[in-house]
């Protein structure tokens, strides 16, 4: 690992200034994911600025009937609440079926949307990695792809979105709230927060440098059934080779969201609008355009299986 400086702010304003003055800094909240980056030095930031001690733990409700989730929340908490357990169970169902139950006491809402892909070669320092290192290839297009993108894709850069939060988040019509440095705060629909990787792998997000995540939004329940399917190559602690999130109403209308699939949880409001028509139909505008390798062609057919199991079950259960 790397040497690096550290500090412990006492206001967002004091995180964010921080950040804009030295360019290698980086928050840290439960780091769940950038302490393994360093340690391999995949990341090596000169600072790191702990937003822990910055409140943003509370989940409230709006104005609207909404909810909205602290950046600091802890996955564990969150999953817990009993408003989102009723209200936003897709996002429950999500969350346990991440990662370990000692990661999701630590690891915070922000930082789950913020978690770096899981691409073996971006953790391989050996490899030629673009979203590591600019410039020197894609290891993982002529590789080992099981895991990796079907869509979305760039010829830089096939890497996946690990979250199984941001799937449900992503069907739930989640917004992130934020504070920029020049003080003025702004909301980001949860689709526009991740950057399709083009030529520039690199940059994942469209967060501005020194701007922070203070909360997730929620709109007012949707109502329907929630359901949160994930397919992986062992029964837990893996993650998605392709996951289904789906909320649907009595009439068959409803959302759908895809994990394991892309850069960032994949959704359409056309592939939506197909949901009464079955799965073959949302996945045929879903996937439209989808581009997968060799090894992971097998990813759309399983996501079409997938909500089609989930759509038979719900018709059963009717
Ligand atoms: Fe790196 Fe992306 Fe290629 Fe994986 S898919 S090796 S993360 S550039």
């Amino acid at each position: 690992m790397r040497a690096f400086t550290y500090e412990r702010p006492s206001s967002a304003a004091d995180a964010i200034a921080a950040a804009t003055r030295a360019p290698g800094a980086r928050f840290i909240a439960g780091g769940t994911n950038l302490l393994d980056l360093m340690k391999l030095e995949v990341e090596t930031p000169t600072h790191l600025i702990d937003v822990n001690g910055l409140g943003m733990d509370g989940i409230e409700a709006t104005a609207d009937g909404g909810l909205r989730i602290g950046a600091l929340v802890r996955n564990t908490d969150l999953a817990a609440d009993a408003r989102v357990r009723r209200d936003y169970a897709l996002l429950t169902r999500a969350l346990v079926s991440g990662a370990s139950g000692q990661l999701r006491n630590k690891a915070t809402t922000a930082g789950n949307l913020l978690q770096r892909t899981r691409c073996p070669y971006f953790y391989d320092t050996a490899q030629a990695c673009n979203k590591r290192l600019p410039g020197s290839g894609c290891a993982a297009v002529e590789g080992a792809s099981r895991q990796l993108a079907i869509i979305g894709g760039s010829a830089d850069c096939i890497a996946t979105h690990p979250s199984d939060m941001a799937v449900a988040m992503m069907a739930l019509g989640a917004s992130v709230e934020t504070l920029r440095a020049d003080g003025t705060r702004r909301l980001i629909a949860l689709d526009a927060l991740y950057r399709p990787p083009g030529t520039t792998p690199h940059l994942e997000t469209t967060l501005l440098r020194g701007e922070l995540i203070q909360a997730v939004i929620l709109p007012p329940p949707a109502g329907g059934t929630h359901v949160y399917r994930k397919v992986r190559d062992r029964a837990s602690y893996a993650f998605a080779l392709v996951s289904v999130a789906a909320i649907v109403q009595a009439d068959g209308s409803g959302r759908v969201a895809l994990g394991g699939v892309a850069y960032k949880p994949w959704r359409s409001d056309a592939a939506d609008a197909a949901l009464p028509q079955g799965a073959s139909a949302v996945m045929s505008s879903l996937l439209l355009g989808a581009a997968p390798t060799g090894q992971n062609h097998f990813k759309a057919v399983l996501a079409e299986r997938t909500l089609a199991s989930i759509l038979q079950d719900l018709r059963a259960r009717a």
